[in-house]
């Protein structure tokens, strides 16, 4: 055995050394950032050096460099976007999976990577809850998850219509209606926008006092170009409320038209681990494509994220490659043909590695936590003077508002007050909130993903709202 030069090893230490301080820290250190821009540019914008640094030297000056800028979402304190934690097996996987560098490009490029993340696709189905026979891709996030879907849905509905939309693009080719409720995530009209379906052609249809799709909207849109390609975005999880649409009234109808259901799941996916939440998802099997993340609910690191296709033809035709100096595999599955990178990094590691420390218990324990917690958080801070409930959670995403105490505040007076108080809440170190525009006023968002969070983390929050209130009156 031949050992690592010594520069390699001490830098591997420092790493490991001060990966534990941190996670051992996080409980007295500030959720929040507590330098600016300019002051973190001071420290680490300098010019480039010519001859470079020993590797032990660059991690021990990194680490100096962006103390005070970085966030605590790897604790529980942290609520803000949405946001996961990691759980050990699967940071040490992630470590792992740097040191093995292998490139989940095909087979060829790391055995061992497509094998795990063939597994890995077959135990997400299960817990998800989706037909057996759908394919899959790991890919960067919901983000590229929507991209892969949707990639898939405008070939297959292209196809249809013998229109080849690999070979031709959209030029000439009959337009794709897009159908969504209009309280969707940007994310998915970005992928639209890549795709070149064009975000302008999607049409917003109402959702009913719960957040839900109208069914009968649905219907009559459909209805007005029957025999025209339609794309339906269904939502599992609406980012401010946790809010699901109905799958088991809304797909049907889809399907009366032809059209391909695409189900943003970014974190609500997730409640289908659960006994008591999986009802949100009924009929959740009948839709066409699935996009779901890992770095959130499943709290492996970034960056990682799902994609699930039920026409695993149509997938594989949308985003397949054939090149002359790929190998490619008959006995396994190419990673390559189902996503849309090249090479990647093996993030099967990670997740494979966090499904199998939690199990299916474990799962599902994680997700009722968090829902549990973030019930928690939002009533009891919705119960303190000066603070009012907006979105009483059903799953881990709710609502709260901080009027302001002023007589005759106004609605802009409401409004600035509760960014005044979500930033004093920041201030205090404790706790991590954002802010958000609902149904037209502005309400602190309480989003509840990590796996540390405690009854004790939702002692120490409520109690910085407490005081962040009393601060800001
Ligand atoms: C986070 C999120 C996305 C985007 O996911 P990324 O993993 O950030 O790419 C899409 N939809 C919803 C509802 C989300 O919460």
């Amino acid at each position: 055995m031949k050992k690592l030069d010594p520069v390699f090893r001490s830098a591997l230490d420092s790493a490991y050394a001060h990966a534990i301080s941190y996670l051992e820290n996080l409980d007295e250190t500030s959720v929040a950032a507590t330098l600016d821009a300019d002051a973190l540019r001071a420290r680490i914008a300098t010019p480039l050096s010519h001859d470079g640094l020993p590797a032990d030297q660059v991690i021990e000056e990194l680490v100096r460099e962006v103390d005070g800028g970085l966030i605590g979402s790897a604790g529980g304190r942290f609520f803000g976007w949405v946001i996961g934690g990691v759980v050990p097996a699967a940071l040490a996987a992630d470590w792992l999976t740097s040191a093995w560098q292998q490139n989940a490009a095909l087979y060829a490029t790391s055995p061992a990577a497509a094998i795990v993340e063939e597994t890995v696709g077959d135990w997400l189905k299960d817990i998800f809850g989706l037909p057996q026979h759908a394919s899959f891709a790991l890919v960067t996030g919901c983000q590229m998850a929507h991209v892969t879907g949707l990639a898939a849905g405008r070939h297959a509905l292209l196809a249809k219509r013998d229109w080849d939309v690999e070979a031709k693009g959209l030029f000439g080719a009959p337009p794709i209606r897009i159908l969504s409720s209009n309280v969707r995530h940007a994310s998915f009209e970005r992928a639209v926008r890549v795709l070149g379906l064009g975000h302008a052609n999607v049409i917003d249809l109402p959702v009913d006092a719960e957040n839900r799709l109208v069914p009968r909207a649905l219907a009559a849109e459909l209805a007005k170009a029957p025999d025209a390609p339609a794309i339906v975005l269904l939502q599992a999880g609406d980012i401010n409320t946790g809010a699901y649409d109905e799958f088991e009234t809304l797909v049907p109808i889809a399907k009366e038209y032809g059209a391909w259901v695409h189900v943003d799941g970014a974190f609500g996916l997730w409640a289908a681990a659960s006994e008591r939440r999986k009802h949100f998802l009924k009929g959740i099997e009948l839709c066409d494509s699935w996009a779901t993340d890992g770095h959130k609910w499943l709290n492996v690191p970034f960056d990682c994220g799902f994609a699930f296709v039920a026409d695993s033809d149509a997938h594989r035709a949308s985003l397949s490659v054939r090149a002359s100096y790929l190998t490619h595999a008959s006995t396994a599955r190419d990673e390559m043909d189902w996503n849309p990178e090249w090479s990647r990094r093996s993030r099967m590691f990670a997740t494979y590695a966090a499904l199998k420390q939690l199990g299916r218990r474990g799962v599902a324990e994680l997700v009722d936590r968090c829902c549990d917690h973030a019930h928690s958080i939002v009533m009891r801070i919705g119960e303190l003077e000066g603070a009012e409930v907006l979105w009483e959670p059903t799953i881990n995403q709710g609502l709260v508002r901080f009027p302001s105490p002023a007589p005759s505040a106004t609605d802009a007076d409401h409004d600035r007050h509760t960014d005044a108080v979500i930033a004093a809440i920041q201030k205090t170190g404790e706790a991590f909130f954002g802010g958000t525009t609902w149904r037209g006023r502005r309400a602190m968002r309480v989003s509840v993903c990590n796996w540390q969070t405690s009854e004790a983390d939702v002692e120490r929050v409520v109690a910085a709202a407490r005081k962040a209130i009393l601060s800001s009156s």
